[in-house]
């Protein structure tokens, strides 16, 4: 989704940042599934790579991780709902969580935090559900951090790769 084609050539759109929020916490825990047991939310598997701006798959990037259960509440007493990891050799993350609720004035997003393994490059973001209302209303928005999200048996399934710029 972060690429945009014309009828010549494709090209990389850089994944802007969006501000940090209030609830963000240093020291999570290294882990891919975030939603500890009776976490309230449907099931939710986000995946997708981290790419330079040719798109080249970018490893051992970190990622961090924190959002809102599926009530909109955020755990800041503990670390539900919070984890670190980083992308394999195909510059590939899978995530295993909830879906987000919205609270006050934002529409639901995935916090995340991206560091890439030679750190030229540092990215604080948040990612959103397509097809919310609150989408339109919420100031902090962005179209280019929207993810694709589908239906599948077990809950939904999202996918985002993240194109940021590095030094080589
Ligand atoms: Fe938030």
């Amino acid at each position: 989704m972060a690429m945009v084609k014309n009828t010549q050539k494709a090209f990389w759109v850089l994944t802007p940042p969006v501000e940090e929020g209030p609830y963000y916490k240093v020291g999570s825990p290294a882990r891919k599934n975030i939603a500890e047991p009776g976490t309230a939310g449907t099931k939710l598997i986000l995946e997708g790579r981290v790419l330079d701006t040719n798109g080249r798959p970018l490893s051992r990037v970190w990622l961090d991780f924190w959002h809102a259960d599926g009530r909109g509440y955020y755990d800041n007493e503990g670390f539900n709902l919070r984890g670190h990891q980083f992308t394999d050799r195909d510059g590939r993350y899978r995530l295993e969580t909830v879906r987000p609720y919205q609270y006050l004035f934002r529409s639901p997003h995935i916090h995340v935090k991206l560091r890439t393994r030679d750190g030229s490059s540092f990215l604080t973001t948040q990612l959103y559900l397509p097809g919310e209302k609150s989408n339109e209303t919420d100031p902090l928005f962005q179209n280019l951090t929207v993810m694709d999200v589908t239906d599948t048996p077990g809950g939904q399934k999202a996918t985002f790769d993240f194109v940021v710029e590095t030094e080589k």
